[in-house]
């Protein structure tokens, strides 16, 4: 019998594996590609939201977390995932530029804001006041990430590329069975694909569609990213990721004229030269209503459990997230009822 079930392997699933291996429990993951915003995302970590000047939730711990777990990642899959550089926040006004060094004041964001502002020495980039250097940012290469750890866990047997069928889960006492397979536990991480999940689909997950595009430009020469009303992401070859949209309303998981629209004109806007669009992708990001994770275990079933709601900041929230589920269901030590997913059961859950 093993340990754990796993389904889903986005930056979620691929937390928990990690957590589940250092551990040494049996395990094996089901994932099927139905969904793919952590295979597109950006990758971006910035512990600081750079529209209003405030600290993302819990971001400074998170960091710490986050940055050895990739690095670790690096080291055991061969591969390069931490990419550091700088982000720039662009200004609109003198007025912003104040409220940039009354933010570098305080104590939660002094750390990631740099009170010295930077002139804008490339002729290419549009920027009529200064630029403010946000500090510990950078990006992780989540393709190549999954990509690898799909084979490692592959090629350990401890990956089957198929939809889990959440009908031929049969819940036993004190174990569980699906097809031929028997764990003690399982633990979802589907992602947005949650809203299929008759368990744990009573949760307020609403999705957000994200796309970026990327395109190519021989002249911009720039060699950090740019927050202005888009994301300015150099890539490296005259290559830029520019994104990212943000849709309530559309769940579809297709590339869409209307975001790359949006984003061409956004990035017209912030530089002068010319550029090509050479490619669009396009992602759910599963949202919880209060902008929090839910982690935690089924409220009346046993050994079931969920691990999800990352918004659009997975890269950050997942590595320390999984570490406080297996810590909660290994040692009963608390959740943070913050991210715990029983903050819910009263006002939604139903057992009929
Ligand atoms: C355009 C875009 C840009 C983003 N940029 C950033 C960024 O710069 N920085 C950042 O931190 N975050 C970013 N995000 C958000 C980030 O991608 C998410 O927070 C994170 O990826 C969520 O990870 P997850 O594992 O919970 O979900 P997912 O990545 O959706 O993974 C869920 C997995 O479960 C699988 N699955 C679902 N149902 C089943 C089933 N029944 N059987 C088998 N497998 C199943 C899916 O195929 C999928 O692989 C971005 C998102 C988008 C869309």
């Amino acid at each position: 019998m093993l340990d754990f079930i796993v389904v889903g392997l986005g930056l979620s699933g691929l937390s928990i594996s990690e957590e589940l291996e250092k551990r040494n429990k049996s395990f094996l993951v089901f994932e099927d590609n139905s969904q793919n915003s952590s295979y597109v995302a950006g990758g971006i970590f910035n512990p600081v939201i750079l529209k209003r000047f405030t600290p993302a939730w819990k971001a400074g711990q998170q960091l710490e977390v986050a940055i050895p777990f990739y690095k670790e990642l690096e080291q055991k899959l061969q591969v390069k995932l931490v990419h550091n550089w700088n982000i720039y926040r662009r200004f609109h006004s003198i007025e912003e530029q104040n409220e940039w060094f009354v933010a570098a004041d305080k104590p939660a964001l002094s750390p990631f804001l740099d009170p010295e502002l930077k002139r804008n020495t490339n002729p290419n980039l549009k920027a009529n006041y200064s630029l403010g250097k946000v500090l510990h940012t950078g990006h992780i290469d989540t393709e190549n990430l999954l990509d690898n750890y799909t084979n490692y866990l592959v090629n350990r047997s401890k990956l089957r590329n198929e939809r889990f069928d959440y009908k031929e889960l049969r819940l036993e006492k004190n174990y569980l069975e699906y097809k031929d397979v028997r764990a003690e536990k399982i633990i979802f991480c589907e992602g947005f694909g949650l809203r299929h999940n008759p368990f744990f689909n009573y949760l307020p997950l609403k999705g957000n569609k994200g796309e970026y595009i990327t395109v190519y430009s021989e002249d911009l020469k720039l060699d950090f990213a740019v927050k202005a009303s888009v994301f300015l992401l150099p890539l490296g070859n005259d290559l830029y990721k520019v994104g990212a949209t943000y849709d309530h309303n559309d769940k579809t998981p297709e590339t869409t004229s209307k975001a790359r629209e949006k984003l061409v004109q956004g990035l017209r806007e912030l530089i002068k030269c010319d550029f090509e669009v050479v490619d669009q992708s396009a992602g759910i990001r599963p949202v919880v209503s209060d902008r929090r994770p839910v982690v935690g275990e089924h409220p009346e079933i046993h050994n079931l459990y969920c691990c999800n709601g990352f918004g659009s900041r997975g890269v950050l929230i997942a590595p320390s997230t999984g570490t406080e589920l297996l810590e909660y269901i290994e040692s009963g030590k608390e959740l943070d009822p913050e991210m715990d997913l029983s903050r819910f059961t009263q006002k939604y859950y139903s057992s009929e």
